[in-house]
């Protein structure tokens, strides 16, 4: 297998490629393009998470756990969360990464399993896009699938790797064929991918209708213009409490 520098290398690359095409030719602002290139970087770490051995599941969750938190500003926002709940959110989503996930993958994951596989690609690009919504699909969809380029990139590299060529003959090892498939040996791990990958497929479908209907009870909370004269007076207006309180102000 590819070792965790040349992983980190070939997705960089490519994210570099990819962030210079979306911003040059795809009309993407320049951070979008920026963040989009470092996504796909990082997500070439995301598969050997099923790794156990230290530095990519101690890397990426750290990297993760940081990062998430902030990707999803645009997430709160949507949920109308207060500065301070969107603070508590993050130390949740922090903690649920590097204790919870973390031990998931410990326990419940083979190296090469199925976490190694296209519809594991799938699924951390679908996921990426509940994470972070955007106000422009086309720029959500271009960050998102960064991920799953990331991550493919690490899939191809995996497989590259596993061919041996050694005095002018190619030879496979034992490892060919593990990392860019669709199917595994294992039908319960087979069957829980799928299943995970519809899911998010059938959560992202509902959320553009999700995000439509907050947005438009926003709107519907936004007080028109003309009344505005009359918001402000009912904004000045003491509580009702207070009567029950006359000294207090
Ligand atoms: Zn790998």
């Amino acid at each position: 297998m590819a070792d965790f520098k040349t992983h980190i290398s070939g997705s960089t690359i490519v994210g570099a490629a990819y962030g210079y095409w979306g911003t040059f030719h795809q009309g993407m602002s320049v951070e979008s393009g920026l963040l989009a290139a470092g996504l796909c970087s990082v997500a070439g770490m995301l598969p050997d998470l099923d790794s156990d051995s230290g530095v990519p599941l101690r890397e990426t969750s750290m990297f993760a756990s940081a990062v998430v938190p902030m990707l999803m500003i645009n997430r709160f926002r949507d949920l109308d969360l207060s500065p301070e709940a969107m603070a508590l959110a993050a130390m949740l989503i922090y903690i649920a990464i590097r204790f919870f996930v973390v031990e998931v993958f410990r326990r419940y994951t083979v190296h090469r399993g199925m976490w190694h596989s296209i519809p594991a690609a799938a699924s951390v690009g679908i996921l990426a896009y509940l994470v972070m919504p955007s106000p422009a699909e086309s720029a959500r969809v271009y960050k998102s699938a960064a991920v799953a380029l990331g991550f493919m990139v690490h899939l191809i590299l995996d497989e590259i790797w596993s061919i041996d060529y050694r005095r002018g003959r190619f030879r496979l090892k034992k490892s060919f064929g593990t990392a860019l498939k669709f199917w595994g040996n294992d039908l319960s791990g087979n069957v829980s991918v799928y299943a995970k990958l519809f899911l998010f497929a059938y959560l992202a479908w509902g959320d553009q209708a999700i995000i439509e209907r907050l947005r438009e009870r926003d709107r519907w909370q936004q007080p028109d213009d003309w009344q505005r004269p009359y918001v402000a007076e009912q904004r000045e207006a003491p509580p009702p409490w207070q009567q029950w309180f006359p000294g207090r102000r």
